[in-house]
């Protein structure tokens, strides 16, 4: 089998020959089709991201191996299945892998949020992913059947990219009557308004840098409302959207120290900032308005397996539509990073081997 490896942090990914493995037990090998890229697998080709300080929080340090294949957003067919998986799959079945892969016996994996696994093992990040024609799948539990007719790009991006936005909708816990401002309306940003659309009917504000960005929100996001925070004063602009309430929820897909310095000024009392983008940085809090406006700070790391399930449902149904706008071969990989790191991409990049 090929796969686009990161051999060493910065450098260009190398296409190597691997040996294809051969599924056991519960495991599945998976024929990969399309396999997203993903802002997280940015931070792995680089070795890490920024922390607090202007540090750098090192991948290796987190308990990442090189070489690895990066890639886990992962949809495909069945090639080959363990002898204790074959019931309920059959070769050539059309599906997508659940990468957020845990340990399966601590707490989080308990209750069924296996992607906050204290020891994670998760797909592309500490085992071999999807920038390959092949991976392997450690239980045949982690994969979710699609629908024929779905398009196998837009599935792929379903995993971490929808079900990251999904998530942190979810964690907005929003009402029809709610404005929710969205940071970011990039792949994961336009997600997130088509869903809380669909799911909540809350009014969506959209805020980007970009007018081409919030020109795409009107149209796949589905947005009431746009704020290019670059040519106007945010602040101002969305205190005059909510009739000087403020917002009951952001969801933040930049979260760099400036865009959330931003967020906390647009707040209603009881809001909710849901930071789920890993540009990084740090954040002054005035400490006395979190109890007396009673804001809730909230991190929101992809989804669980039964939010996969829920997404794949509303995406069969065609309620939400994943937007792919780039498509690269497997020797492109590091193509697809470098333009998805100058955010060149408009919607969602996938590989495909
Ligand atoms: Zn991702």
């Amino acid at each position: 089998m090929k796969a686009a490896r990161i051999v060493k942090p910065k450098e260009s990914l190398q296409v190597q020959d691997l040996e294809t493995p051969k599924p056991k037990g519960s495991q599945v090998l998976v024929k990969v089709l399309a396999s997203g890229v993903c802002h997280s697998d940015i931070h792995l080709w680089e070795g890490g991201y920024e922390g607090p300080g202007g540090q750098f929080l090192k991948t290796t340090d987190r308990g990442v191996k090189y070489p690895v294949t990066p890639g886990h957003e992962i949809a495909g067919t069945i090639e080959a299945i363990g002898e204790e998986s074959e019931c309920l799959f059959a070769k050539g079945d059309k599906i997508l892998v659940y990468p957020w892969v845990g340990d399966g016996v601590c707490p989080a994996c308990r209750v069924g949020e296996e992607n906050l696994c204290d020891k994670p093992k998760s797909l592309g990040i500490y085992v071999d992913g999807g920038y390959a024609d092949h991976v392997l799948v450690p239980n045949y539990r982690y994969l979710v059947k699609i629908e024929d007719d779905m398009d196998i790009n837009e599935a792929a991006t379903l995993s971490c990219s929808a079900l990251t936005a999904y998530n942190a909708v979810k964690n907005a816990n929003l009402r029809p009557d709610d404005n929710l401002v969205v940071v970011g309306a990039g792949g994961l940003g336009l997600m997130a308004m088509q869903l809380a659309k669909a799911v909540t009917g809350a009014k969506i504000i959209a805020m980007d840098l970009e007018d081409e960005k919030l020109k795409q929100a009107r149209k796949d996001g589905h947005a009431d409302d746009f704020v290019n925070s670059k040519k106007e004063d945010p602040v101002k602009a969305v205190m005059e959207l909510t009739e000087k309430m403020g917002a009951d929820a952001v969801i933040d897909f930049v979260n760099a120290s400036k865009t959330v310095e931003t967020d906390m000024q647009i707040l209603r009392r009881r809001a909710k900032v849901v930071l789920v983008g890993l540009y990084g940085g740090e954040l002054k809090l005035n400490l006395v308005t979190m109890p007396t406006r009673a804001y809730r700070l909230i991190g929101s790391y992809t989804g669980s397996l039964s939010d996969l399930t829920e997404l794949v449902s509303l995406a069969n149904r065609k309620i939400i539509k994943p937007v792919v706008s780039d498509r690269f071969k497997l020797d492109q990989a590091t193509e697809a990073l470098s333009k998805l790191k100058d955010g060149k991409i408009m919607g969602r990049g996938v590989i495909n081997p």
